[in-house]
């Protein structure tokens, strides 16, 4: 035999797909990401797109049959997306699961302080981020304020920044004339968290004896707009995200730039294949989009909550099946995103084995650091029958691994549906920057991902 026939070759699958294709699909794409800046947003947008497409919320205990599709939203944070197959449960689904959540910059819990005539939020970083990439960014604020005045609860959302009229907000750095001191540090030790506090106003109230006089002119705005007093703050969610829009990448356009690619860039794919189902799977499908991935899936809408388990439940006892049983039978594909091997920093890489861009849907058998630690590492057996499902799709689909051995690692949330008695492997897109809060991925191994789901869904 040839070494062609032999060898396994990493290679770009620009022919693998019509260019049209795949520019269209990133279209939708880069939309979807520019109305899902928190979790929250993003589960109110696949939401609608859900009702859209056929599926109605689920309630408990619903006589089901092949076909139905339903949702569950998880506390207005996560979701579950389900079409029910031909077979049983106790046949097991197939299941994706990604997260929505992604690295920003949260809001603490009473944040608003004046200091020499400028009005401040203190932050609490969220998730894993490099704080040097912060400042000096424009901002947008989301979230959600309950507010609660005399015994009555008033939720309200709050977006600033988005709409191009909308005044954003911005964590100042220092001016490198004056830098030298903070140049001279690590980079872990330039930027502290006490001092990533977002500029938000200068204005004083006209009162001349007023003690805080910005800080009380940027509450009554606050007040005016939402009706919130400073004790408010406390039972607010409220986040700072990057106050930019997805775009194209380079003269050929075959890169998205964005934030949160990091988890959205697989949550996008894994559930429009499953609204896109043109026929009913043999297998119920499920696709589950779980918050707080990025602090540990702790949590009641991460992923090692019961919700799950819960949802599922449900499903099994309409048809009279042991969940446990259908968690046996189950095939899972953890939807997470990789590293990229980046010429710019080919030392942490090995070169055989890591993400490329281009070179399509990316397969990881197994994450964790030091020697697989925290991950789930997925059979042999079951690497050979998603592989064999994504060939007879003609989907590109490529190895991929976190880096060199030494070098550090990650986690997702395979190793907690794997624990479940899940067989479950890890697939995802190479990301360029990732957790910066421009991130960029390529729109060939987006739509390789779209087409990598819809065949699993459809086996
Ligand atoms: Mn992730
Ligand atoms: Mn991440």
């Amino acid at each position: 035999m040839t070494a062609e026939q032999l060898f396994y070759d990493k290679k770009p699958a620009f022919d693998r797909a019509a260019p049209e294709a795949v520019a269209a699909y990133a279209e939708g794409y880069k939309a979807f990401l520019d109305r899902s800046k928190t979790e929250r947003d993003a589960v109110k947008e696949m939401a609608a797109r859900a009702e859209a497409a056929g599926f109605t919320a689920y309630k408990r205990g619903q006589a089901l049959k092949p076909g139905d599709r339903i949702y569950q939203v998880n506390r207005a944070k996560g979701m579950i997306l389900a079409v029910i197959g031909e077979k049983s449960l106790a046949e097991g689904v197939c299941l994706t699961a990604a997260h929505l959540d992604a690295p920003r910059v949260d809001i603490r819990t009473l944040p608003l302080y004046e200091s020499e005539g400028m009005a401040l939020l203190k932050t609490h970083y969220y998730g894993g981020i490099k704080k040097y990439q912060w400042p000096a960014i424009p901002l947008e604020l989301r979230g959600v304020v309950c507010v609660c005045d005399n015994g009555e609860i008033k939720k309200v959302e709050v977006s600033v920044g988005a709409d191009p009229s909308d005044p954003k907000f911005v964590i100042t750095d220092l001016l490198p004339h004056l830098a030298s001191e903070q140049m001279q540090k690590k980079m872990t030790e330039g930027f502290k968290g006490e001092g990533l506090n977002v500029l938000v106003g200068s204005r004083p109230v006209e009162e001349k004896d007023a003690k805080e006089p910005v800080k009380l002119a940027i509450m009554r705005l606050l007040h005016e707009k939402y009706g919130m007093k400073e004790a408010d703050f406390l039972s607010a969610e409220l986040c700072c995200v990057p106050a930019f829009n997805a775009c194209d990448i380079g003269f050929d356009r075959t890169f998205v730039g964005g934030y949160g690619h990091d988890d959205r860039c697989c949550s996008y794919p894994a559930a429009t294949a499953l609204m896109g189902l043109e026929r009913i799977p043999p297998h119920t499908c499920v696709c589950l989009l779980v918050d707080k991935e990025e602090v540990g899936s702790d949590g009641v809408t991460g992923m090692k909550s019961r919700h799950f388990d819960t949802f599922m439940g449900d499903l099994c006892r309409s048809q009279g099946v042991v969940l446990e049983e259908c968690f046996e039978h189950s095939v899972c594909l953890s939807a997470d995103v990789c590293n990229a091997f980046d010429p710019n920093y080919p030392d942490v890489s090995e070169k055989r084995n890591d993400g490329r861009v281009n070179c399509g849907f990316a397969l990881v058998k197994y994450t964790g650091s030091r020697g697989k630690s925290g991950t789930s590492d997925a059979t042999a057996e079951l690497m050979a029958r998603i592989r064999t499902i994504f060939d007879r799709a003609g989907v590109a689909w490529q190895t991929a691994q976190l880096g060199k051995v030494d070098q550090g690692g990650g986690g997702t949330v395979a190793m907690y549906l794997a624990n479940r008695n899940i067989d479950t492997v890890d697939a995802g897109i190479p990301v360029l920057s990732m957790h910066a809060p421009f991130e960029v991925i390529s729109k060939l191994d987006l739509y390789m991902a779209f087409r990598g789901f819809e065949a699993f869904y459809l086996a």
